[in-house]
């Protein structure tokens, strides 16, 4: 094993801090709360980075395994007192660890599909529309582009139809298509950093030569990466990037929603809410339509659905945990439907085997189908 590349003076003092703090995040963590184990804290995977950074203790599997096994959801983040970003460490962490040469083979699968295959669920890169292709407007030179994400044109086909429909309902002129690649957020999150910067720079040069001005995607970590790290990695990124939510939040007062007898709860995607601050623009359109019911954990303290940061693929036993974990947090409020915004969300939800009659629906769904 290589040494770990180094982290500027003020990386460093973040780790510092943190390896060293009162651990305010203690009982927060959704990996430490699954797994009852004190090496899948935020501390813990801090400290680990931060004795390999010094020299005093090399990266061993447990330091790798407690550093992998972070979801990058940022929950601790809303405890900690001086905000270090665990989430931002971790990804910094792995990219540095993936770049010193480290055997991160049980750890690469993700990276690996997105440079083989443009997705991380090995699928086709020629059949990513092959699934809604009966929907896609013809000849179509829109200045707008809807980005559906891999698992919204892989898995969740349902969310990508509902989408393109009710685009369709909202009369806005857009196009898709297939040569879209994933937005690179799965390979950034789990240190394949490289990985991530070719399906970016491919994406971003077909939105250049289709004249592309505005990206719409149902897919909060789409969203995220695209709207915040497309240009802080990229320099010539000029684009307005929008969610379905705010397509439909831009809309709402002239939308004839007919309204649901039944209560729902939403679920803050990690990437929407703590990511991109947007927690009270899906509120505004579910309260239009029902009344919400607010699960303990809601907001800024959303609990995380268990697939983020590359732990459903790499700790898959762990991922079910929490899914269940969230899952029982719905079934304990006593609603109907379970709604999140985040075609992966939806996908992991549906993973847990406590669902018994709740409902589960990505907002996008939902709205379609009221209108
Ligand atoms: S994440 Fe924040 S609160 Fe938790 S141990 Fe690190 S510095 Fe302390
Ligand atoms: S980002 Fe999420 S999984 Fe990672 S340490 Fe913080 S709370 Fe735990």
């Amino acid at each position: 094993m290589s040494k770990n590349k180094g982290f500027s003076r003020k990386i460093r003092l973040r780790l510092e801090m943190c390896s060293t703090c009162m651990k305010m995040c203690r009982d927060n963590c959704p990996t430490a709360i699954a797994s009852c184990s004190e090496s899948f804290t935020p501390y813990i995977r801090s400290l680990n980075v931060n004795l390999n950074e010094k020299g005093i203790r090399p990266y061993d599997e447990g330091a790798l395994d407690s550093i992998f096994s972070c979801l990058t959801c940022n929950l601790c983040n809303t405890f900690c007192l001086p905000k270090v970003d665990e989430a931002e460490l971790m990804e910094l962490a792995r990219t540095s660890i993936v770049e010193s040469g480290f055997d991160v083979s049980k750890y690469s699968r993700i990276g690996e599909s997105i440079s083989n295959y443009y997705n991380p669920l090995r699928e086709d890169p020629q059949n990513r529309i092959n699934s809604f292709r009966d929907l896609i407007p013809k000849d179509n030179d829109a200045e707008t582009i809807l980005f559906l994400g891999c698992m919204g044109s892989y898995r969740e086909i349902e969310i990508a139809r509902a989408s393109i429909e009710l685009l369709n309902k909202l009369h806005i002129d857009f196009t898709i298509m297939n040569e879209e690649r994933c937005c690179g957020s799965p390979a950034f999150r789990t240190g394949f950093l490289k990985s991530a910067l070719n399906v970016m720079n491919h994406n971003v040069s077909e939105w250049q030569k289709r004249e592309i001005k505005t990206i719409i995607t149902p897919c909060s970590a789409c969203y995220r990466t695209i709207k915040s790290f497309y240009p802080k990695y990229l320099s010539d990124f000029d684009f307005n990037v929008k969610h379905m939510i705010d397509v439909i939040k831009s809309k709402l007062d002239h939308l004839p929603l007919k309204t649901l007898n039944s209560k729902v709860t939403y679920h803050d995607p990690c990437h929407l809410g703590r990511g991109m601050d947007i927690y009270d623009e899906p509120r505004e359109i579910l309260n239009k339509i029902s009344s919400i019911i607010e699960m303990d954990h809601n907001r800024d303290k959303s609990f995380c659905c268990g697939a983020g940061g590359g732990v459903r693929a790499n700790f898959p036993e762990l991922s079910r945990k929490i899914v269940d974990l969230r899952i029982n947090e719905a079934l304990n409020i006593g609603v109907k439907y379970l709604i999140s915004a985040c075609p992966l969300c939806k996908n992991q939800f549906k993973q847990s085997t406590n669902i018994g009659t709740l409902k589960i629906l990505d907002i996008v769904e939902l709205v379609n189908q009221l209108l």
